[in-house]
């Protein structure tokens, strides 16, 4: 596991993504675009898998 989240980076600098696979279900929601990368090219290599990450809009974000 990577420490790769900043506890005062919260607002813009860091994105959300949804990592999908197109070969199964494989489903995975990542802060931060090398997080997603991450993700994606870990389950690429170990499956073959196409990979996409979709940039999930910071709507939902009352906590
Ligand atoms: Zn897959």
């Amino acid at each position: 596991m990577l420490a790769n989240r900043k506890p005062t980076d919260q607002d813009d600098g860091t994105k959300r993504y949804l990592v999908k696979c197109e070969g199964c279900a494989f489903e995975d929601t990542a802060d931060g675009r090398d997080t997603a990368t991450t993700i994606g090219t870990d389950h690429q290599r170990e499956t073959q898998h196409e990979v996409v990450a979709v940039e999930v809009p910071p709507a939902l974000d009352t906590s």
